[in-house]
């Protein structure tokens, strides 16, 4: 009987996510990642393009639900004080943008099972909020001039993402993919003060909400000067940025929390243009800077829009070869990139 068969049993997907947030040992790092792509009207349409993705086409470790309806009040609309004073609670019951995502959810859990962990895609009160009134210098203007109707609308923002994310959870997702934007210190963000003023306490409102999960990542978005050091106590479960992109290693971070981190692959580089080897070597350093423990391989940020013709091939990979060949090399599995449609809001 040969001794180099069976190295070790093969973790499930959840096994493997569970194991990597704990920081125990896994079979391999788990891997993951995404782009946006815009499955266009129904619950079911996003569940099948979702599940293509993360289950048939890349066989992901983590399948990350990106739904396309926004939250329902209109971008660019909120000009004055009274426009804050528009945003309402959410009937929850009657709401599209929640019962949709609640019947995407319930599909994948059906044709998933429990082997593989399901989160869900939010945006912060924050982010919400500057996609409302036209960005980030619109709304210093206004919360210089109407703090307390922008307080307002945060709050009630707030309180809407957190019933709705105790809602995925009771539903079946294992956690939310929590995206904030504002938390940095350059001229994109609103800057450390301003960010605990009006990002931090609605954030700890959400975050409320999913709770009950246990795989709750949090993604600081931004491209560089990221306020880590003012969100890294957030009540979550991983903690997801650009390290390539911003220069914040995985190193850094990895001394200054015990979360499990998310990351290593720039997603404007070798993820989208190739060559392999790139992806591999990005892989390997991320697993050495890490030590393989409670880390999550993915991209720092969205994989933009990509020509299907590129790297992003689409040609379904052997589920198996990948697999072993992730296990063999103690590295990433090869990816062919990401390919499908542009980010239509930054995750
Ligand atoms: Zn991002």
């Amino acid at each position: 009987m040969g001794t180099s068969a069976v190295a070790y049993e093969e973790m499930t997907r959840t096994e493997r996510v569970r194991a990597a947030v704990r920081g125990d040992e896994v079979d391999r790092v788990p891997v993951a990642f995404w782009h946006h792509f815009r499955p266009e009207g129904s619950a079911r349409r996003l569940a099948e393009a979702t599940l293509r993705f993360f289950d048939e086409q890349f066989d992901l470790d983590i399948c990350k639900v990106m739904p396309d309806l926004p939250y329902p009040f209109p971008h660019r609309a909120i000009t004055d004080g009274n426009g804050w004073r528009m945003i309402e609670p959410l009937n929850l019951e009657r709401s599209h943008f929640v019962q949709g995502r609640l019947r995407t959810i319930e599909i994948l859990r059906d044709e998933l099972g429990d082997e593989t962990p399901i989160i869900m895609t939010v945006f912060s009160p924050l982010t919400e909020a500057l996609y409302f009134c036209g960005g980030r210098d619109a709304f210093l203007d206004q919360a210089r001039r109407d703090p307390v109707a922008v307080h307002g609308a945060l709050a009630i923002l707030a309180q809407n993402l957190r019933d709705a994310m105790e809602l995925y959870i009771a539903h079946g997702a294992d956690g939310v993919f929590y995206s904030i934007q504002g938390a940095t210190s350059d001229e994109k963000g609103l800057g450390e003060d301003r960010y605990r003023e009006f990002g931090r306490p609605y954030d700890l409102i959400a975050l409320g909400g999913p709770r009950d999960g246990w795989l709750n990542v949090l993604h600081v978005h931004g491209d560089a000067n990221l306020l880590m050091d003012a969100v890294l106590d957030y009540p979550v479960d991983v903690l997801n940025w650009s390290d390539r992109l911003t220069g914040l290693s995985l190193r850094e971070v990895r001394g200054k929390t015990s979360k499990c981190l998310m990351g290593g692959w720039h997603e404007f580089g070798a993820a989208l243009n190739g060559p392999v080897e790139q992806i591999q070597a990005e892989a390997e350093d991320a697993i050495k800077q890490t030590g393989g423990r409670k880390f999550i391989l993915a991209n720092g940020c969205s994989v933009p829009r990509r020509d299907p013709r590129g790297v992003a091939g689409g040609r379904p990979r052997h589920r198996r070869t990948a697999r072993r060949g992730v296990a063999a090399g103690g590295a990433a599995r090869s990816r062919r990139g990401a390919h499908g449609e542009a980010a239509f809001t930054h995750a």
